[in-house]
């Protein structure tokens, strides 16, 4: 049995959330020694797999980090995180005080969420002085280096919501109409200076409960931050960042500074409507069919013509308002075909 006293760090993918932890989790039955560590999952081919994991990810992670750790490295995968309440179900992994990662069993699957906890584990002098939220925005900007994946781009779909100026439409030439447009997504900001996400000393688990944070907002402002200071840059600009503070956080200012972005949300929109593409517009098409379904549907009644039609290729298209990225949205076959029958019995 293993006391969980208190969370170092959270989740990638999904989300950390304001949970109490329970006190104990059950030892999961398999266990596999690597060179790096010891792992235990629930069947030993899963064990096999996540100690052949940990021996790939760990050097990774200590490459990119430029430091080495010394120390075995427990990792268990688990059916269930052992965390009260919703954010249980969404939880991928976790890093507890005494260092063992908890990893959801479905985690084996991206491999990004042992690299982001591995993150956690192996960080010492100089990126502990990153602030807690460019941590987990570093932690994931290697996981998303490590693993890619679509899903990475949800989280700049999150950004876009944010952005005041961002936004994204739904523009249909019907047949025998004008061109109609509508709104799918706009973006609103409820912080107006961004700095103070990364200044304020965070109690992560406790904002949640309060209600004060979106979890998947803030992993997008830390990711976003943290890779654009090393596109920018290089990881050596945002090392030396963190050696010119040592043993106390670097500012939001500072970073924001490196990664070239205001203060305000409002500033970043020019970047968004830049850095998104033709597959976050696939990605919120295929995210929100039964949104689109209406709108599509609300358009077809006004010019007389019907959702079919409508997916056509050449006649729906989303795209980013005033930026370049656009998507037919008949142009794919299978996507349109998923549109058409939407909500259809
Ligand atoms: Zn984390």
């Amino acid at each position: 049995m293993l006391p969980i006293v208190a969370f170092v760090a959270s989740a990638v993918l999904s989300a950390w959330w304001a949970q109490t932890a329970v006190t104990t989790v059950e030892p999961p039955a398999h266990a596999c020694r690597g060179t790096r560590g010891a792992v235990r999952a629930p069947t030993s081919e899963e064990a096999q797999r996540l100690a052949d994991q940990l021996d790939h990810w760990a050097p990774w992670v200590e490459q990119r980090l430029g430091l080495s750790f010394e120390r075995s490295v427990d990792v268990w995968a688990v059916d269930k995180m052992p965390f009260d309440g919703r954010a249980a179900a969404r939880l991928s992994g976790a890093t507890l005080e005494d260092g063992t990662i908890l990893l959801h069993r479905e985690s084996l699957e991206t491999e990004a969420v042992l690299v982001h906890e591995l993150v956690h584990v192996i960080t010492d002098a100089p990126w502990d002085s990153l602030p807690p939220l460019a941590l987990e925005g570093w932690a994931d900007a290697l996981a998303a280096q490590a693993a890619p994946s679509p899903g990475w781009r949800r989280r700049h779909l999150a950004l876009a919501r944010f952005t005041p100026g961002v936004a994204i439409e739904l523009a249909c030439k019907p047949p025998t109409g004008h061109t109609a447009v509508a709104t799918v997504l706009s973006g609103r900001s409820r912080t107006a200076d961004v700095t103070a996400l990364f200044d304020t000393p965070l109690d992560l688990f406790e904002g949640h409960r309060t209600g004060r944070r979106d979890d998947v907002l803030d992993y997008a402002v830390g990711m976003f931050v943290v890779e654009r200071i090393l596109a920018r840059h290089g990881l050596a600009r945002l090392r030396s960042a963190c050696e010119d503070a040592p043993r106390q956080p670097v500012a939001g200012r500072v970073l924001l500074d490196l990664a070239g972005l205001t203060s305000e949300p409002s500033g970043w929109a020019a970047d968004l409507r830049t850095t998104l593409g033709p597959d976050h517009l696939a990605l919120l098409a295929d995210d929100d069919m039964s949104g689109l379904a209406t709108i599509l549907d609300r358009i077809a009644e006004e010019n007389g013509t019907t959702r079919a039609d409508l997916l056509r290729p050449g006649q729906a298209f989303l795209r980013v308002a005033d930026g370049a990225a656009r998507l037919d949205l008949g142009a794919e076959p299978a996507r349109s075909r998923l549109l058409a029958a939407r909500g259809k019995p």
